[in-house]
């Protein structure tokens, strides 16, 4: 990067949040995307499970990802021609005893079929005997390709000749004469707008700009995949324990296991703790009968990062013009990105939405940092 080069508008952070705003921002602005480590999507965007579930995160983050699911389900041909989605469902089982949590989980949920024991029994036939009371299926639930997601987006960025820095921390940022002027460790750039899409980071990245913390706190989620010596059935949906003791997904003949933990923790390169991988075997095996593990073929932990009121924070800051939030995705960051980051864009530029998106006018007024600023101060 050459000294102060000027763009329209920075984005912090290489992540799913980051690349997605950035394709649809540098269709009609010059926008650089910063990104401290040597690849783009190195921290929790490559270590989700992958998943869209339209029942999940609240109320807000629910309509953020149905409005999402036709861009996965048929994306625009300039966009990608291989597909983003594939359909697998996902099957919360209740044990005995948790009846009542399951008709209100079914209650909550729309779109989803109550299943009996039997009906669980016989879908799932390797399920341990007597142990589970009911469920309820949700088969809109889809697989997602994330790193074709994400190449797409980068290739929209690069057309729209779009420039991404990668070992490129901001480690310092200021503002005046309506610029602001950010360093990173290869050379400072200048815009009169930023968006913080850094993640785990993006407390931190306000509280370089002098601007309040929103109190985001990253959690870490574990998960690992696992041969057992029976192989799994590639046709089963997600499998997720009501409680939230284990989920687990097939992965060819292997399952993808995760524990569900949310570990508080600082913004790092998080890593798979050994217990926390042996735990979400245990548990999954106290469910699922597959024989003896054979193999841990990987396991891995990443971030998912957490406003007070686990909603993403998405729009300007009021205390620091031309400063826009792009955080607190939690656990859905992937399944909401194109539906977000039209929003967010919109929220920028003016422009309308593309004819795929349909929301609520105001959802995304709901997002914005200023209910957050009203809670929380430090
Ligand atoms: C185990 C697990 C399972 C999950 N499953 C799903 C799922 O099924 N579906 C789903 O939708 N979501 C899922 N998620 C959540 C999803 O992964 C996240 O919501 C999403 O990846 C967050 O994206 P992001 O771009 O905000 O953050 P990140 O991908 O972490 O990107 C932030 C980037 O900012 C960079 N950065 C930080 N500080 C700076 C700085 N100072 N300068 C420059 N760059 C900086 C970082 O290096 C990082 O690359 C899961 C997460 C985990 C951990």
């Amino acid at each position: 990067m050459s000294n102060s080069t000027s763009y329209d508008v920075i984005v912090i952070g290489g992540g799913i949040a980051g690349i997605s705003i950035s394709a649809v921002l540098s269709s009609t602005m010059r926008v650089v995307m910063l990104e401290s480590e040597s690849v783009p999507m190195y921290h929790s965007t490559s270590r989700s499970a992958a998943m869209l579930i339209e029942n999940y995160g609240g109320s807000a983050m629910e309509q953020l990802i149905r409005a999402s699911r036709p861009f996965f389900v048929d994306p625009p041909d300039e966009f990608c021609t291989a597909p983003l989605a594939g359909r697998r469902g996902v099957l919360t089982m209740a044990e005995v005893g948790q009846e009542s949590e399951l008709q209100l989980f079914y209650d909550a949920c729309k779109g989803v079929e109550l299943l009996s024991a039997d009906q669980l029994q016989q879908r799932i036939s390797n399920l341990v005997p007597g142990k589970f009371t009911g469920g309820v299926l949700d088969s809109t639930a889809l697989d997602l390709e994330v790193d074709r997601l994400c190449q797409a987006y980068l290739r929209q960025f690069r057309r729209h000749s779009g420039k991404l820095i990668c070992n490129a921390r901001v480690t310092a940022m200021r503002r005046k004469d309506g610029q602001w002027t950010v360093k990173t460790g290869s050379g400072e750039c200048c815009a009169p707008l930023i968006v913080n899409a850094a993640g785990a980071w993006a407390d931190d990245v306000a509280a370089m700009a002098q601007i309040k913390r929103l109190g985001l706190v990253p959690h870490r989620r574990t998960a690992a995949i696992v041969a057992f010596e029976k192989p799994a059935r590639r046709e089963w949906p997600m499998l997720v324990a009501l409680d939230e003791t284990w989920y687990a997904h097939p992965e060819g003949e292997w399952m993808m296991i995760s524990l569900s933990e949310e570990t508080p923790m600082q913004p790092c390169d998080a890593w798979p703790e050994d217990i926390d991988v042996a735990t979400a075997i245990d548990n999954f095996q106290q469910a699922i009968d597959l024989g003896a593990v054979t193999k841990v073929i990987r396991s891995w932990a990443g971030l998912r990062t957490f406003a007070p009121d686990r909603c993403p924070v998405v729009g300007f800051d009021e205390s620091a013009k031309g400063f826009f939030w792009l955080a607190g995705q939690g656990g859905s960051g992937i399944h909401s990105a194109p539906a977000l980051a039209e929003a967010a864009a919109s929220l920028i530029t003016a422009n309308t939405y593309p004819e795929w998106l349909t929301i609520a006018p105001d959802l995304v007024a709901e997002l914005s940092p200023k209910r957050v600023t009203g809670e929380f101060n430090s």
